[in-house]
């Protein structure tokens, strides 16, 4: 991924200089492409441009428009081929205007606030002028925001689970030799995941995004911690230099050194993401007040314990469906991973850039298998260490699972000892629990584990 950028930037780069010297004083820019990304809070209208280009946006109210001024610009795209349905835009016009200049009208059903900057190319786009149409209405109208708790009818809570679908609207993440794209492949995998959670009593999910458009990586982590998030799971697909590296990782915050160099290139590529939010990432880390870093210290150690946790619950599962990229949770500088009190994961559920991961992760049936390993790690882990108040907590104390409450599969390397050590029991309780005759266990053998 990071040598295709490398050498379409080359590229542009050496015909931009052969092109620019004899001509820069004529040469204008073509406006070549149009989209329209329409979110929650915001509509995001992005014009292809061949290079940076000098522009101007302004509102005006009664009626509501928003005027796009660029200079020495030619439009090239046509702005009637655009669904603005979702959006505040009831209609764009655009007119030469001053000779070489270019005039953009968008007539909107109410007025907002405009914010405009220009993209660097990614994978997907070259140069791009972004502008962004914030309705501020839709914003105030939520807040303050109504925290998620959702009770069961005895009065306990769920767990909630945040799924986060990596990338989104301009955004597309890595793509795959035959042009999957990872912004769709995730999004369709969270759908799934979301819908297996909802499914078990005792647990909710929340999507950070539900449709193709980018929220920028400290917006995720805030959505965590709006729903009372118990988990934050970050769902994205690899993509390497190389075609051969394959397998599904997972990884946790770390605060120190990334443990591998690909989870350092990654933290890297999954971060650059970000610079596609305009406004910069809000750094946690530019507290000042000592006791306040030592606090938030203290939480983020816990929450990375629980998050090494939770990571190694999923891999076990995983384990048993794709091949693994690496058998240990791997640690990282995620910026999304950064909530200093809600255990976040990060799953790559393969390499997109591995032709044959490319088609499994295409496929709605593998899909499916991955996203089941992922819940049932994660239900692995919360029947183990319930959070306080929830059905999940009141079942196990009450010794009333639904049946599948602490379970175990057994992996390879595990005895029937380790896993009564494991689960504060002991190898004679759990041989009468589950009617074995003996202490030997077998890969995949499912163990039932009393409630202690
Ligand atoms: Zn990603």
């Amino acid at each position: 991924m990071m040598a295709r950028i490398f050498s379409r930037w080359c590229l542009a780069g050496s015909v931009m200089l052969t092109l620019l010297f004899p001509i820069a004083a004529t040469a204008g820019v073509n406006v070549e492409g149009v989209r329209i990304w329409p979110a929650p809070d915001h509509t995001r209208l992005v014009l292809d441009v061949a290079n940076k280009v000098d522009h101007k946006v302004f509102a005006l109210s009664g009626p509501s428009r928003l005027v796009i001024d660029l200079e020495n610009t030619t439009l090239k795209a046509d702005f009637d081929k655009l669904d603005l349905s979702g959006s505040p835009v009831k209609r764009i016009r655009s007119a030469p205007r001053n000779g070489n200049d270019l005039r953009v009208v968008l007539d909107l059903k109410s007025d907002i606030k405009p914010r405009s900057f220009q993209l660097e190319p990614n994978q997907q786009y070259g140069h791009r002028l972004v502008v962004d149409l914030i309705d501020e209405g839709g914003l105030k109208a939520r807040k303050p925001s109504e925290p998620t708790v959702t009770e069961n009818a005895n009065g306990k809570r769920d767990i909630i689970v945040v799924v986060d679908a990596g990338h989104g609207g301009e955004d597309p993440g890595a793509i795959g030799p035959r042009g999957t794209r990872e912004k769709d492949v995730v999004l369709r995998m969270s759908k799934t995941l979301a819908e297996l959670i909802d499914a078990k009593p005792g647990y909710t999910a929340r999507l950070t995004r539900t449709g193709d458009y980018y929220i920028d990586l400290r917006s995720r982590t805030l959505l965590a911690r709006k729903h009372n998030a118990d988990l934050f799971v970050s769902v994205h697909a690899d993509a390497f230099r190389t075609p051969q590296p394959r397998g599904a990782s997972v990884f946790a915050l770390s605060q120190r050194g990334a443990t591998s160099e690909t989870a350092r290139w990654l933290a890297k590529t999954e971060n650059r993401s970000d610079l596609i939010g305009g406004a910069g990432g809000v750094s946690l880390d530019g507290r000042d007040d000592m006791l306040a870093g030592v606090l938030l210290d203290l939480s983020m150690t816990a929450s990375i314990n629980s998050s090494l946790g939770v990571g190694d619950s999923i891999l076990g599962r995983l384990g048993s469906v794709a091949k693994l990229h690496k058998k240990g949770v791997e640690q990282a500088a995620f910026a999304v991973l950064k909530s200093p009190d809600i255990p976040s994961v990060l799953v790559e559920a393969g390499f997109i850039s591995n032709p044959k991961e490319e088609q499994n992760l295409s496929s709605a049936w593998y899909r499916e298998k991955l996203s089941q390993a992922v819940f049932r790690g994660i239900d692995d882990y919360f029947q183990k260490t319930p959070p306080p108040g929830t059905l999940l907590a009141w079942q196990k104390q009450n010794g009333r699972g639904d049946g599948s409450v602490s379970q175990y599969r057994i992996r390879r390397g595990d005895t029937l000892s380790g896993v009564a050590r494991e689960n504060q029991t002991t190898v004679s309780e759990l041989m009468q629990y589950n009617g074995l005759n003996d202490d030997r266990v077998m890969v995949g053998q499912t163990i039932r584990i009393p409630a202690s």
